[in-house]
């Protein structure tokens, strides 16, 4: 069982993330106010994700400047088992972790975006179940080339893209990574460049619905300056919050 961290302990960690999210920002000569951050939540219990969310409401009282922090769940599984439990605080979830065709009316009970649309095949599938409103996702984009990695091509990215934003039902927002697996910062960075270039040609199509598609879904408690750097809007943090998940 994982203990929940205290108030103040989480408070501390959430404002050290902030600050290097703040830091990155500034250098590269953004608005750290364009940086949203998403805590990624796997192996969490929900006592865990309710504490985090607390401290950042506490956080948020003091300061309105911050926006709140969003939930990422890796495994649909787990976004359904504590969705109920976190449900009177209605915390925006992104699912970021693969999705399978069956279990896409069970994730999108409680995701309010999936950011792992890696097929068209897939993106057809979320938009036959919307409700209304159409369902915002990311094409997630393989942009290391690692054969773990999930995602799409980067030179299948743009068409993918293009055909998501035909469909009716979904929405595209952005563009989703796991940055490559490396120590060598330049080979990080790259990767995000490249992410960015995907999204700036699709933006730059001026394709019907491509408008929108402004996120850039990168960076992680490693290495999220490098994506601030070039260009992310979201940073998905885990362990920098939350500690090792291993421990
Ligand atoms: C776990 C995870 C993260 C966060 O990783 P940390 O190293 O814990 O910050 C971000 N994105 C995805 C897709 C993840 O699975």
């Amino acid at each position: 069982m994982t203990d929940v961290p205290e108030r103040d302990v989480l408070v501390a960690r959430l404002t050290a993330v902030r600050e290097r999210i703040d830091r990155a920002a500034v250098a590269a000569g953004r608005a750290s106010g364009d940086v949203r951050l998403l805590l990624a939540t796997k192996t969490m219990p929900a006592t865990v994700i309710r504490a985090a969310l607390a401290a950042d409401a506490a956080m948020r009282a003091d300061d309105d400047r911050l926006a709140p922090v969003l939930i990422g769940e890796n495994r649909v599984q787990e976004l359904v088992a504590k969705g109920p439990d976190l449900v009177d605080l209605s915390p925006a979830t992104h699912l970021i972790g693969p999705l399978q065709s069956n279990k896409v009316n069970a994730a999108l009970r409680w995701a309010t975006c999936v950011e792992s649309v890696e097929s068209l095949d897939l993106a057809r599938r979320i938009a036959a179940r919307a409700g209304e409103r159409p369902v915002d996702v990311c094409v997630q984009v393989n942009v290391s080339g690692e054969p773990t990695k999930h995602g799409v091509p980067a030179e299948e990215a743009v068409d993918l893209a293009l055909g998501v934003v035909a469909l009716d039902g979904v929405r595209l927002v952005g563009f989703m990574t796991v940055g490559a697996h490396s120590t060598d910062d330049l080979v990080v960075r790259t990767g995000y460049a490249l992410l960015r270039q995907v999204r700036d040609r699709v933006l730059d199509s001026g394709a019907p619905g491509t408008a929108g598609a402004r996120e850039l879904s990168m960076g992680m408690s490693r290495d999220l300056e490098a994506a601030v750097a070039e260009g992310a809007t979201i940073v998905r943090v885990g362990t920098a919050v939350f500690g090792s998940r291993t421990a």
